[in-house]
């Protein structure tokens, strides 16, 4: 569903401090299983993660989406696909302080336009079926980190996106919390997701539902089973 041919990507490119994150990566990802980018800290993961998740561009190479040479596009055409393919789990999760759990998990719909109740009703079920219901209406900073992490995948769900993205996800949660997401995954899975995570945790790497590893170093792929 995802193919990448001789991807590259530089930072600060053409100054002194110019960084090759990735040197040629020729990668296809297919639907309806978990990939895993593993390698040490400098790699590219996250870099690689943010290409295929088309946010942000590679300085050369193709990307596909379902068949789609979508390397060209302009940022508007490349920010409806994102917002309607992709949902996002970031690090710290990025939730917005202040707001509630359920505030949070609607603000990737708003720009979609729907109907509000509609949208309500979708993410009061995301939050139900995550066992949050009860903490809709707290806000995020009173969550506990598991909670929050729970309230980060709702919001990652919200626009049915075939792909979920994922950054370190178990980076900051302990050994149960870490199965617990597991465990979401193979439910989120069993919906025809796919699902792309970056991790150095022996924990997701040696996880039954993760299909392919594909090992990076210096912006290389080095090792795929
Ligand atoms: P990983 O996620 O495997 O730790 P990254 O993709 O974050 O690797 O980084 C790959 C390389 O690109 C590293 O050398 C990093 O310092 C560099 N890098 C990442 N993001 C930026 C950026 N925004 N500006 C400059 N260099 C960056
Ligand atoms: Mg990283």
């Amino acid at each position: 569903m995802i193919e990448l041919s001789d991807i590259r990507k530089a930072y600060n490119q053409g100054r002194e401090n110019e960084i090759w994150a990735l040197n040629g990566i020729d990668l296809r990802v297919d639907a309806g299983q978990v990939t895993v980018l593993f390698g040490p800290s400098g790699s590219g993961k996250t870099t690689l993660l943010t290409v295929l998740g088309c946010l942000s561009r590679p300085t050369s190479g193709r990307v596909r989406l379902n068949g789609r040479d979508i390397s060209g596009l302009p940022e508007r055409f490349l920010t409806g696909i994102r917002r309607s393919t992709f949902g996002f789990i970031f690090q710290q999760f990025n939730l917005i302080k202040g707001l509630t759990a359920l505030e949070n998990i609607m603000l990737p719909a708003y720009p979609l336009g729907g109907d509000w109740r509609a949208l309500r009703h979708r993410a009061e079920a995301l939050l139900d079926s995550l066992r949050l219901g009860h903490r809709r209406s707290s806000r995020v900073e009173w969550l506990s980190g598991g909670e929050q992490q729970r309230v980060a995948i709702a919001r990652a769900l919200i626009n049915d996106p075939e792909v979920i993205i994922a950054d370190e996800p178990t980076a900051n949660l302990d050994t149960a919390l870490s199965g617990e997401f597991l465990d979401i995954l193979e439910s989120l899975l069993g919906h025809g997701r796919t699902i792309l995570l970056t991790s150095h945790d022996p924990l997701v790497v040696e996880a039954s539902i993760v299909r392919r590893i594909v090992t990076l170093r210096d912006g290389r792929i080095v090792e795929e089973r």
